[in-house]
């Protein structure tokens, strides 16, 4: 592979009037309409001084024009750099003082508080609205439309994508048009798409899953989608006859359960259901089941390595695993220290090699030095067991390992047999300082509504079910976990909340 993403993904298309989405605000889009539109895009971005290389950092709502301006960005051979729709002014200032990007695109609504920020960090600043309104569609309007891509080699940087912050501040990955297009082919060819497919889209696009898991498959098959500019369970539902592949995070699962519409009948028309970015509980993927005969596929990946094991598409889908390492990747488990190899079901620290793993963080060397093996191979930061069967377990982030009289406890363990009693929805366990045992064990709860539990009746329960190191030693109940906009259980809060509780 080598060559520009783009004409991987939508070169040719430009004459192609197969359709490539629907969307409440453009109607029905052809594939010649969305590459013309990139064409025009990518020529403001290059008479607004885009030279190659160059990071187009944009923060805004869900549009077509947005994801447009993503492929446009690395048409016009920029490096496309999108933010979290939610940062606020401070945050972006941090980003756009890391990243130093020359053009930076934000809603017009936020225009008076971000220009000082842009100008301050050497950006030109456009906007581009809900709509796909603003001064860079006026620019784009008038624009020449470009008619050769930029040459770039396929290990050039496409784009810039910080984590979504989980365990600690963001950090700016850097992907390159191979990393994207292998893992693209990839996801293509292991979820069966092709040009009959009809996604439904309704996953944020200024993160991994929805930006490039989605839309990249999407383009690569030749496959259509229906745009929703956000989750809403009442879409979905709707879209449901005529769509073929669903992704989602957990919530979107757990959400649509509550639906009472959501049966065998109503999804009758999908192939195929997609969870990533957090854990599915087991019990969601069973519940599922049972409601509409499709078996969920879960997969793992993160920002830094695109997508790294899925369920297989014919064969076992096991809840409470993430499945095999995809076409090309290499997936092993070791001894976190020392780098060994660790055997079949032996919990350790889960590490990746593939043509899907991204060249280093962004501006931090010692970093990416430090979270590299000699021989290339990627430490995730997650802790997991590979099974006697193949399949990848998660068992959580190393850094949410609690350490609690010199035991290791991995919260995922405890959080299981948690969620199984009867009267829970989910649980987060976590460890706070405590003087006699380093960390004390702390299990937060959310009940079901009808439900009467006890922190006693809790702890009472895992009596025999769990080692007493690995019992908590206080329980919370809460009415919902704290998360952020994957989905994502926000440990980090929980840890400061509670930080004190032992001292
Ligand atoms: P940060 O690195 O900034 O702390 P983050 O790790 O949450 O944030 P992302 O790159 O969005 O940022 O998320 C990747 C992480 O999400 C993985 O490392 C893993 O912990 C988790 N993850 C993704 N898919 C799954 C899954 N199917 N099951 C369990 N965890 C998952
Ligand atoms: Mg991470």
């Amino acid at each position: 592979m080598a060559g520009n993403l783009y004409d991987a993904l939508l070169g040719g298309l430009d004459r192609e009037d197969r359709l490539l989405l629907t969307d409440e605000t453009v109607g029905t889009m052809s594939y010649r309409a969305f590459a013309d539109q990139c064409a025009r895009l990518a020529g403001a971005l290059l008479e607004a001084g885009l030279q190659p290389g160059d990071r187009v950092a944009v923060q805004a709502e869900k549009s077509v024009a947005a994801l447009a301006l993503y492929l446009a960005t690395v048409r016009a051979g920029g490096i496309y750099l999108p933010l979290n729709i939610a940062y606020t002014p401070a945050e972006i200032e941090y980003f756009l003082t890391d990243a130093e990007p020359s053009i930076f695109v934000c809603d017009p609504s936020r225009f008076e508080a971000l220009q000082p920020i842009a100008k301050a960090a050497g950006a030109k600043i456009l906007t581009l609205d809900l709509a796909g309104k603003g001064t860079l569609t006026d620019a784009a309007a008038i624009a020449t439309p470009i008619t050769e891509t930029s040459a770039r080699g396929g290990a050039d940087i496409a784009a810039i994508l910080y984590t979504s912050g989980t365990t600690g501040r963001s950090k700016g990955a850097m992907l390159s048009h191979d990393n994207l297009l292998s893992n693209a082919v990839s996801l293509v060819e292991s979820w069966r798409f092709t040009d009959k497919d009809v996604l439904i889209h309704a996953l944020p696009i200024f993160h991994t899953h929805g930006l490039f898991v989605a839309t990249n498959v999407v383009l690569a098959s030749r496959a259509s989608m229906i745009f929703q500019a956000k989750f809403d369970p009442n879409k979905i539902m709707e879209a449901m006859p005529k769509a073929t592949v669903l992704m989602g995070v957990p919530t979107f699962y757990t959400r649509l359960l509550q639906h009472s519409g959501l049966d065998r009948d109503s999804t009758a028309h999908m192939r195929l259901f997609v969870s990533g970015s957090a854990p599915l509980l087991a019990e969601t993927h069973e519940e599922w089941q049972a409601r509409t005969g499709h078996a969920i596929l879960e997969r793992y990946g993160m920002t830094e390595t695109n997508m790294n094991t899925s369920n297989p598409y014919d064969g076992r889908r096991v809840a409470g695993t993430v499945g095999f390492p995809l076409p090309g990747v290499q997936v092993r488990v070791t001894d976190a220290e020392t780098g060994a190899s660790l055997g079949t079901e032996e919990i350790g620290m889960i590490e990746v090699r593939g043509p899907n793993v991204f060249s280093g963080y962004w501006r931090m060397p010692e970093k990416t030095a430090a979270e590299f093996r000699k021989d290339g191979f990627f430490i995730t930061g997650d802790l997991g067991k590979i099974d006697k069967d193949g399949y990848v377990h998660i068992v959580g982030r190393g850094k949410d390992l609690i350490i609690t009289g010199g035991y290791n406890v991995y919260p995922k363990e405890v959080e299981m047999e948690i969620d199984a009693m009867p009267g829970v929805i989910e649980s987060a366990v976590f460890g706070v300082k405590h003087p006699d045992f380093g960390e004390g064990i702390i299990a937060a709860i959310v009940l079901k509504s009808e439900a009467q539990l006890t922190e006693q009746e809790v702890i009472k329960a895992l009596d025999g079910r769990l080692a007493g190191y690995k019992r908590p030693k206080k329980v919370a109940f809460m009415t919902e976990l704290p998360r952020n906009t994957m989905g994502k259980v926000q440990k980090n809060i929980l840890r400061n909340q509670f930080s004190g509780t032992f001292e």
